[in-house]
């Protein structure tokens, strides 16, 4: 077939070879030229994927699998088989229990998106009996997520949002071992199934004088912070509009700090129903966090401030912006 009578699937006018040409830029002239980029396959989309559609109604994983080699790819993102002169592949159900390919690096900075689900890994899960690794979201039902708890070859399992939509988000894994052998052999295992409130909490040693007298200057300086926080616009519009409980436990001793509505209030004790509970052997921790001369999340990160639930991570976020406010504040 000559090429003037063969179907084009690129329009001539976009050849590379035709359409280039010098445009003028602030009196620089730049050479432009097409290019072009193929891709040859076909796939399917949105409410028409099986595997979308498993996932949504079914609580299930799907693969493909190579009818001639017996490869197993999962998602099943291909019908034939590229290594074996494109033999057809057929869909295969998976389990929901596999083992991360490689450490996963964790998001504390998210962008607008992501904000409310942040900390959260994002690593490659290849499922038992699977060649090809599953891209997956990655959280821990024991407090925050930090590096190390979850590694290359750590055993994990895929649990299933209650609402789904039909996305990739409807799953993400956790740690097998933070389950009972019940909920890792249970098949599409439910997100209110787990239990986000079993973190067990650091144990702090007997308080020795030092401790505690780092934990009344401490007190102290919180109390005069919140003092400042009456007058502090922008820190306030910072906390606005949340309401946190939240239990201090330091060393030295224990003090509940309440984040209400542009208000901060500190008092000594402890509170029966907190939202979420922070601990750190040493108060200064925190009290640095939120003077702004230190940073909470650097905190959390490093394991010297240890937060009872992730989600709440969202407060620790403001509780850092309001610092950096009222810093400034200060200064001007
Ligand atoms: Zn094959």
């Amino acid at each position: 077939m000559s090429p003037e009578t063969r179907k084009m699937i690129i329009p001539l006018e976009a050849l590379p070879e035709v359409g280039g040409h010098i445009q003028t830029i602030d009196g620089q002239d730049y050479l432009v030229l097409n290019d072009a980029m193929f891709t040859f396959y076909q796939r399917s989309q949105g409410e028409f994927s099986a595997f979308f559609l498993a996932l949504r109604d079914k609580k299930k994983l799907l693969g493909c699998k190579c009818t001639k080699c017996g490869i197993v790819r999962v998602p099943p993102f291909l019908t034939r088989c590229p290594d074996c002169d494109f033999a057809p592949t057929e869909t295969v159900e998976m389990g929901d229990v596999g083992r991360m390919l490689c450490t996963p690096p964790i998001t504390y900075f998210a962008n607008s998106l992501f904000q409310g689900q942040v900390p959260f890994g994002r690593g490659r899960l290849v499922l038992d009996g699977a060649d090809t690794a599953l891209s997956i979201n990655i959280y821990t039902t024991k407090g925050i997520l930090v590096p190390g708890i979850v590694k290359k070859d750590t055993e994990m399992k895929v649990v299933f949002r209650d609402e789904r939509n039909g996305e990739i988000t409807d799953i993400f894994c956790v740690p097998a071992s933070e389950l009972t052998p019940e909920q890792v052999a249970k098949p599409g295992l439910l997100e209110s199934e787990l239990d986000w409130e079993a973190a067990v909490e650091p144990a702090l040693g007997a308080p020795t004088a030092d401790d505690e007298a780092k934990f009344n200057a401490g007190l102290a300086e919180l109390s005069a912070l919140a003092e400042e926080m009456k007058g502090a616009e922008r820190a306030r519009r910072d906390i606005a509009g949340w309401h946190r409980v939240v239990q201090v436990k330091s060393a030295g001793g224990f003090l509940v700090l309440e984040i209400d509505d542009g208000d901060l209030r500190v008092r000594q004790g402890s509170t029966d129903k907190p939202d979420f509970t922070l601990v750190c052997t040493d108060i200064s921790t925190l009290v640095n966090g939120m003077a702004y001369r230190g940073s909470l999340t650097q905190a959390i990160i490093t394991k010297d401030l240890w937060i009872s639930l992730n989600r709440e991570f969202t407060t620790i976020f403001k509780l850092e912006r309001m610092a950096r406010s009222l810093a400034r504040t200060k200064k001007v």
